[in-house]
Order: C-alpha cells, then sequence, then structure tokens
C-alpha cells in the first residue's frame, strides 16, 4: 500500500512555483496576483481563505483578501465582482463558497471574467474543460490529476468509479477521467444518492473517487484489492479528544479500506493540500495567459 502524500507533492508544487515567481521578479515582471472574496463569517469558509492567502505569501505572489460582512447585498457583491474584473493588477480571484443564502451563487459566478476565473466554476470554463480545451480546471480535481499523475498511477482504460455528482468535484473529476489525457482514459461511472447497489459497483472499481460527504462511509467490504482510493471528503466530526473540538475525516474508512488498496491518499494529508497548491497554478497560469 502506497500513501499519496498530498503534503508532499503540494509542497514539491509550491516550490516549483515559488521558482517561477523567482524568475519573474529577476526579468522585472509584475508578479501573479490572486484576490479572494470572503462574505460573512462562515468557520471553514474563513480557514479556507486565510489558507490561499497563506500559500500565496509562500510561494512570492501578492494577495489580496477583501473580508465582506454576511449582509452584503447581491448587487454590492457584483459590483466588487466587476472592479476586480478589470483592476490590471489582479490576475485572478475566487468567490468562497457556500455564499449567504440571500445572493444567487449561480449569477455570482456568471458575472466573473472567466480569464479571471481561477476557480475553474465559469460555465465557461467548465464548458472548455468538458470540450478539452484550454480552460481553468477547478482545483480539486485538477489536484486529482496531479496527484495521479506524480505518483504515476495507471488510469488508462482501468474503471474509476467516482461517488458523488457535485458540479465541484464529482462532476468534473468523471469528465476529466474519461477524457483523452494522462490520468484519463478511463471507464468511468458515476455513483450518487439514487444509485442502488453501490457496494456492487465500487467492488468493480480499479479506482474510487469518493466525494460524497458522508464520513466513512466507504469501508472496506465495498472495494477489491488493489484498488486505488482517493478520499475527497472533509468533514468536521465532533471530538471532545481534541482541543479544538473536531477531527476532520474523510468519506472513506482508512482502517478496513487501506489494508486492500494500491494507492490511498489520507485525510487530512491527501486532495486537501492538492487543492490549495492547484488554485497557485491556476493563478500562475492565468498571468501568463494575461501577458501573452
Ligand atoms: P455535495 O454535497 O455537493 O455533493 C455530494 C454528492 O454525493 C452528491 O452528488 C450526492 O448525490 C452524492 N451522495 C450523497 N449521498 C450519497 C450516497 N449515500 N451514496 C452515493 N452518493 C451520495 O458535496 P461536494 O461539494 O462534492 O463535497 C463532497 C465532499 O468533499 C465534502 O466532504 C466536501 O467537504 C469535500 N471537499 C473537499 C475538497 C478538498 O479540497 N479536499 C474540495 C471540495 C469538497
Amino acid at each position: 500500500m502506497t500513501i499519496l502524500d498530498g503534503n508532499k507533492v503540494s509542497s514539491d508544487i509550491k516550490l516549483e512555483i515559488a521558482k517561477q515567481v523567482e524568475a519573474i521578479i529577476e526579468r522585472g515582471e509584475k508578479v501573479p496576483h490572486l484576490a479572494a472574496v470572503l462574505v460573512g463569517t462562515d468557520g471553514a469558509s474563513m480557514t479556507y481563505v486565510n489558507s490561499k492567502v497563506k500559500d500565496c505569501k509562500m510561494v512570492g505572489f501578492g494577495s489580496t483578501l477583501i473580508d465582506l460582512p454576511e449582509e452584503t447585498t447581491e448587487e454590492k457583491l457584483l459590483e466588487i465582482i466587476h472592479e476586480l474584473n478589470t483592476d490590471k493588477d489582479i490576475d485572478g480571484f475566487i468567490v468562497q463558497l457556500p455564499l449567504p443564502k440571500h445572493i444567487d451563487e449561480q449569477k455570482v459566478l456568471m458575472a466573473i471574467n472567466p480569464d479571471k476565473d481561477v476557480d475553474g466554476f465559469h460555465p465557461m470554463n467548465v464548458g472548455r474543460m468538458t470540450l478539452d480545451l484550454p480552460t481553468f480546471i477547478s482545483a480539486t480535481p485538477f489536484g486529482i490529476l496531479e496527484l495521479l499523475e506524480r505518483y504515476n498511477v495507471e488510469t488508462s482504460g482501468k474503471h474509476v468509479v467516482v461517488i458523488g455528482r457535485s458540479h465541484i468535484v464529482g462532476r468534473p473529476m468523471s469528465i476529466l477521467m474519461s477524457q483523452k489525457r494522462n490520468a484519463g482514459n478511463a471507464t468511468v461511472t458515476v455513483a450518487h444518492s439514487r444509485t442502488r447497489n453501490l457496494a456492487e459497483i465500487t467492488k468493480q472499481a480499479d479506482i474510487i473517487i469518493a466525494a460524497l460527504g458522508i464520513p466513512e462511509f466507504l469501508t472496506g467490504d465495498m472495494v477489491k484489492e488493489g484498488v486505488t482510493v482517493i478520499d475527497v471528503g472533509i468533514t468536521r466530526v465532533p471530538d471532545d479528544t481534541k482541543k479544538r473540538g473536531y477531527r476532520l475525516a474523510g468519506d472513506v474508512h482508512f482502517d478496513s479500506v487501506s489494508p486492500k488498496s494500491e494507492y490511498i491518499t489520507p485525510v487530512p494529508g491527501g486532495v486537501g493540500p492538492m487543492t490549495r497548491a492547484m488554485l497557485l497554478k491556476n493563478t500562475l497560469l492565468a498571468r501568463e495567459r494575461h501577458i501573452l
């Protein structure tokens, strides 16, 4: 069993990016700049956004955090997005989801300039991804592809079962894995909340990508020997033994699944850090596109 070490690979990627930034500075050019918009005080969102800003500093990117109160109107948020769309100093920006209920998420995502949409959520970028055209692949699927590639996990002709069909993970993952690409060329099954006899399907999988958000859902009796397992789930499970009062749990029951696995990602330290690294990669890509 080999652990797909997202901490190590993401550190490697960050070092590679930092070197590219050094070269940019040596050439006297503008460094990449990421902006992040946070609306409200959701604990997990605040943690995510702060770590994104920290990552920028680590690799030498410029970063701007736009921290807005919960009661911010949709109109005001759209106004800020418009400013970011036209601000020449900002190469890419993200609007942290979820947004407060009074704001239409789709409307906001649609307002982002697709050339600065480093989260890759704009319909134009999703369409380009689907057609296998140059785009911003959203950070979590992009991170999973990169992890599989860097560990040379064979995917061609393999049966991949993706559990979950969300717009940000399951759906793009299923499309990408079936495309003609490195870490692709797979035969893909998408399972979701209405899937019947899921264990019968997962037992046939060479690779399982679990993205459903139910802690330790996938257990050892649901997988075959030699499976590769990518655990996307991150759920805060109350835990009094921890200082912060919770632990992070993945969608995979690691203790029963890992002995049967050829490769497996841990939680934490698997897909999470890869997601962070790939947002930086997309920001670098956005900057390169803008100067071309
Ligand atoms: P979501 O709630 O939008 O989607 C969950 C999907 O799981 C749905 O498509 C649903 O049909 C499916 N599902 C629910 N119950 C099921 C069941 N019993 N059997 C089969 N399928 C079922 O969630 P999401 O945004 O895709 O996130 C999934 C998990 O991944 C969450 O824990 C989230 O926190 C985590 N996540 C992690 C990262 C990361 O960087 N590691 C990034 C995004 C999301």
